[in-house]
């Protein structure tokens, strides 16, 4: 595996690999990576293409300093797991390099509503960071394709309106969420959690999936809903909020029956970590 800390560098590697007739397949991380990173590589890997992965903690996207300041950092460690997986070039740039001092790299796009609900309501400002850095890391890379995870669903509708509102040639592909056996989401965030909150935090999915069984069973919104804040607070999390939502527009949904992708996305704080989460109820 390659490591590449400048543009310039990973630039001349990746005009060799094309001219070797390569397709790249590009991850974008923020590094303390876990096996639903390394399961995006492995994707990537498995489609013929030489998997690119960065690593860059990006300070655009935290809206609270102090999560910036406490975001687990391990780049030994991530090297490791990466040249194990079989990631062909790690990408690991400086704030400058991503964000030169004196230029405004920011990308302002209205996405109305997919930006405003969820995760837009409690993380101000998170995703024009996040959009930013994912347009900045695709005019560096210029992938074939782009790996995410589904765990960020949110995340993932943002980033599929922006490359098509854009005309930015590259195919996402939507990878499945990796958990640990308990159903707890992986997240590098999770090793933050202290034992007590680590038990407690399964309850998350354990929330999703009554939701689903509900919805699927027939249950009124109206009473899903609290079922699983029941079950979120009975653990001891604290819930910021449990939607189920059209897929496409990310709108709260009334009438399961008439929404033929309807998916539940939560976010809960266990201790001072915040998790999120969300599972498809439905895709037809
Ligand atoms: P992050 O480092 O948290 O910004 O995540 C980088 C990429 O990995 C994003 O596309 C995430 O959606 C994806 N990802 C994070 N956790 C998981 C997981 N448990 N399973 C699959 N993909 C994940």
């Amino acid at each position: 595996m390659r490591l590449f800390e400048t543009i310039a560098d990973l630039r001349e590697w990746l005009l060799e690999q094309r001219r070797s007739g390569h397709s790249i397949g590009f991850v974008p991380t923020m590094g303390a990576l876990h096996l639903g990173h390394l399961s995006l590589v492995r994707a990537a890997e498995a489609a013929g293409d030489v998997s690119v992965v960065s690593i860059f903690v990006n300070p655009t996207q935290f809206n609270d300093p102090e999560d910036l300041r406490r975001y687990p950092r391990t780049p030994e460690r991530d090297a490791t797991l990466l040249q194990e997986a079989g990631c062909r070039a790690l990408f690991r740039p400086d704030v400058e390099e991503i964000y030169p001092p004196g230029q405004d790299l920011t990308v302002r796009l209205d996405f109305g509503p997919l930006t405003e609900v969820m995760e837009g309501q409690y993380r101000p400002g998170h995703f024009q960071g996040m959009v930013t850095v994912v347009k900045r890391l695709l005019d560096i890379v210029q992938p074939q394709r782009l790996y995410m995870g589904q765990k960020d669903f949110q995340q993932l509708t943002i980033v599929r309106a922006m490359l098509q509102r854009l005309a930015i040639p590259v195919e996402l592909v939507a990878c499945p969420t990796v958990r640990e056996p308990d159903g707890l989401a992986m997240s590098s965030r999770n090793e933050r959690l202290t034992p007590e909150m680590r038990a407690a935090a399964p309850a998350l999915f354990r929330a999703l999936a009554a939701a689903r069984e509900g919805c699927l069973a027939g249950m009124a919104i109206a009473q899903i809903r609290p079922m699983a804040m029941r079950i979120l607070k009975d653990a001891g999390l604290r819930p910021e909020y449990f939607e189920l939502v059209d897929g496409c527009t990310l709108l709260p949904v009334e009438d399961p029956s008439t929404c033929p992708f309807l998916v539940a996305c939560a976010a809960a704080w266990a201790g001072d970590v915040r998790l999120i989460d969300n599972l498809i109820v439905k895709e037809t």
